[in-house]
């Protein structure tokens, strides 16, 4: 269905610096023409000093909701009314939405996570993840562990002052306890006790493609019973997804959680279901 904007069309948008590389417009404009709502989304190219000004006009505009990414995922914060718990535990915000005289603010990076794992349906009590990378990302994956049921999660970092920083910034949360910090070098220990990992790393993102962030050493003791999780979706299948691949294990790249971090956004603005089919095939080569 083609979409048409009308004088009552309703706006949403992204916001970030850049904006242009991203693939929600295409995506969310392509579920708002499915379903034949009087809605559209923008790419909103916002300069880091020029967020308060931006959020400001978007509320004398009128403005439903918007995602956002790098750089103003932490800086929105203060500008908002209310943040859901999940958003506070990971200290960013990705979809924010009008609420009364205010702005709410969640982060659906975690629902966008767990949905291709809970397609699974393993028993995650019974599992200790390990996950590559303590950035921004690891996050919202550790609060998706905890979220699934992992009662222990392993997070694997290069630097020990960032990776204690981590852990350390957890403290006022229930999840602190069940976070344990090791250096890549423990690794070939970890990961025969493993059977999800995670990487949360850019290692292996395009253009540096024949990269990964295992040592042979760690390779040579992937078994076909561990399910490989890369956040990377350029390229579908990374150097990481291929180690596993190669040993038969399962491998899920980015794409998935892309999508429904998405559709979790469109669902939270339009407040109905929304037709992830058509928001998959919108991005998919
Ligand atoms: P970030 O905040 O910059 O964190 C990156 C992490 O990776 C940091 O802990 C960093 O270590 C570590 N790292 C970087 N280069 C490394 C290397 N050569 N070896 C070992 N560790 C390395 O980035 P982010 O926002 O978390 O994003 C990370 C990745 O996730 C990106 O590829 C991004 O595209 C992807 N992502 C995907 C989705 C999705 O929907 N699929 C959503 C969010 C992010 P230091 O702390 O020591 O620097």
């Amino acid at each position: 269905m083609t979409q048409i904007i009308k004088g009552t069309t309703k706006l949403l948008g992204v916001i970030g610096h850049p904006v242009e590389h991203s693939l929600s417009p295409v995506m969310h404009n392509a579920a708002i023409a499915d379903l034949g709502v009087d809605y559209v989304y923008l790419p909103l190219p916002i300069k880091p000093d020029d967020l308060e000004k931006a959020i400001a006009g978007f509320e004398v505009l009128g403005l439903v909701g918007f995602n956002i990414t790098i750089p103003h995922k932490q800086s929105i914060l203060p500008l908002l009314n209310h943040i859901s718990p999940e958003a506070e535990m990971i200290g960013a915000v990705n979809t924010v939405w009008r609420d009364g005289d205010g702005w709410s603010g969640t982060n659906t990076d975690v629902k966008g996570f767990v949905a291709p794992l809970q397609d699974l349906q393993k028993d995650w009590s019974q599992i200790t993840p390990i996950i590559l990378g303590n950035g921004g990302a690891a996050r919202a994956v550790v609060v998706g562990c905890w979220q699934l049921g992992c009662s222990e999660i392993i997070v694997v970092g290069r630097n020990q002052d960032k990776l204690k920083q981590f852990k350390q910034s957890w403290c006022n949360t229930p999840l602190y306890e069940s976070i344990s910090i090791h250096d890549f070098s423990a690794l070939p220990n970890l990961i025969p006790e493993s059977i999800l990992v995670v990487n949360t790393t850019p290692v292996g993102m395009y253009p540096e493609v024949n990269n990964s962030p295992l040592e042979e050493e760690v390779v040579a003791k992937i078994t076909s019973d561990i399910i490989a999780y890369d956040l990377i979706y350029t390229p579908d299948s990374t150097k990481f997804l291929q180690e596993f691949n190669n040993k038969g294990a399962i491998t899920i790249n980015g794409l998935e959680m892309l999508i429904q971090q998405g559709a979790a956004a469109l669902e939270i603005w339009l407040q109905q279901v929304v037709p992830v089919e058509v928001m998959r095939k919108s991005i998919s080569k």
